[in-house]
């Protein structure tokens, strides 16, 4: 393994062992892990200032020929795409880079405040505000990265790191790769609850052409209607029948909580949850969709009256139309009262403040509604195969039901 993994910045030119991390950096405690890797807290020894490195295993005893190879090779990948992408203000700063004959270690910048997913989970869901500020950042990366033409493929929560100022970094280029001029992909790769209906189609269906950058906006659609709701958009027990309603596009804003939410950010969301690539928004249509043109510090400081009052107009009439679309009158009477109380947005919040206090977030909505299911999402790639043979059961249990 004589691959240089060194960063141009950094201190190394020519690869460097396990030793060498070592001298520099005393590993701490365990911040995250994956399947071939571990994520630790590090401390550097001449400064004393906090780091993170991720520990990629490569031992090998301990894994077979091909599963090293892929291993060895996915790394190498990885490393090559943060060393074209550190820099940016919103994605994870690569620092040092060794590789030994069993480990590799990748240092970066320490965020402290963990992931998005932890946030999440603390806060139950987001307000539009914090989301926007959230979301803004990931498109503003994707943008960047697809101007790159890199396809990142496994955006989700437990990627997004935060730091001490709740800016956002996206990390865990493991999947990420740079597509040549044309170049389509027909890989089966990302995490189940975020994959988009193309590269699910793609999947199954040989004669599929294959699937994008597009991907990605399909999964930051995923990750912001989790933010807002608190429970991801497309969900079923049996995992089959959530990939055909992710393939379906089936989703909808019928929980109580939505209608607490403004049409605004349900037209954005409904602009990337598009199951035809082509139709769907693109980071730079996301980033001037109007839920983005509210509280612009930048509109602010280069003030233009005309700009001012055109971005007023189509805010206006973007509303009203997405006011007749989303809009459905709910008369309130008794028998809502009796039947459905928690429809009521006055009883909804009483009910809600009542159970928190009682249960914390452990409030579950709905048969679709499943906080649950936000951790149910197993790292790395899916099997479809393994999807296929779930399948298979259910439909002998269905039969056999019947
Ligand atoms: P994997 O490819 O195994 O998913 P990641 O790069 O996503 O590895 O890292 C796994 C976890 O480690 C992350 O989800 C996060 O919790 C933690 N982590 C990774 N990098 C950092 C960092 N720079 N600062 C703080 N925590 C981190
Ligand atoms: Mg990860």
């Amino acid at each position: 393994m004589t691959r240089d993994l060194a960063i141009p910045d950094g201190d190394h030119t020519e690869p460097v062992a396990a030793q060498d991390f070592n001298d520099k950096y005393e590993p701490k405690e365990v911040l995250g892990s994956g399947v071939s890797s571990v994520v630790r807290r590090c401390v550097h020894k001449r400064t004393g200032q906090d780091f993170a490195v991720k520990i990629i295993d490569i031992t090998p005893e301990r894994l077979s020929e091909e599963e090293l190879e892929d291993i060895y090779s996915s790394t190498v990948k990885e490393v090559d795409i943060l060393k074209a992408v550190s820099g940016h203000p919103h994605i994870i700063t690569l620092i040092d880079a060794y590789e030994s004959s069993t480990f590799f270690f990748l240092v970066f910048d320490l965020m402290k405040r963990g992931e998005l997913f932890d946030y999440l989970t603390e806060k139950v869901a987001l307000s539009e505000k914090d989301t926007r500020n959230i979301m803004r950042s990931i498109f503003e990366v994707v943008h960047f990265l697809h101007a790159k033409n890199i396809v990142h493929r496994d955006l989700k929560p437990e990627n997004i790191l935060l730091d001490d100022n709740m800016n956002i970094r996206l990390s865990d280029f493991g999947f990420s790769i740079q597509l040549r001029p044309g170049e389509r992909l027909r890989e089966l790769c990302g995490t189940p609850g975020y994959l988009s209906p193309e590269l699910l189609k793609c999947s199954m269906d040989e004669s599929h052409p294959g699937y994008g950058k597009e991907v990605d906006l399909w999964a930051c659609g995923v990750v912001m209607y989790t933010l807002l709701a608190g429970s991801p958009p497309f969900w079923h027990r049996k995992q089959m029948t959530m990939l055909r309603l992710i393939m379906d596009g089936k989703y909808d804003f019928s929980t109580p909580e939505w209608e607490d939410r403004s049409d605004t950010v349900k037209d954005l969301i409904s602009r990337l949850l598009v199951v035809e690539p082509e139709k769907r928004f693109t980071a730079e249509q996301a980033l001037a969709h109007p839920f983005f043109q509210q509280y612009d510090v930048e509109e602010v400081r280069h003030f233009s009256p005309y700009r001012k009052f055109k971005t007023i107009m189509l805010t206006v009439l973007a509303s009203v139309r997405m006011y007749y679309h989303y809009r459905r009158v709910r008369p309130v009477t008794t028998e809502i009262l009796l039947r459905d109380p928690y429809a009521l947005r006055a009883v909804r919040r009483l009910i809600d403040g009542a159970a928190f206090r009682i249960y914390g977030h452990w409030v579950k909505k709905g048969e679709r509604q499943n906080r649950a299911a936000l951790f149910e999402n197993t790292p790395k790639a899916v099997l479809i195969q393994m999807a296929a043979a779930e399948y298979d059961e259910e439909e002998d249990e269905e039969e056999e039901e019947e």
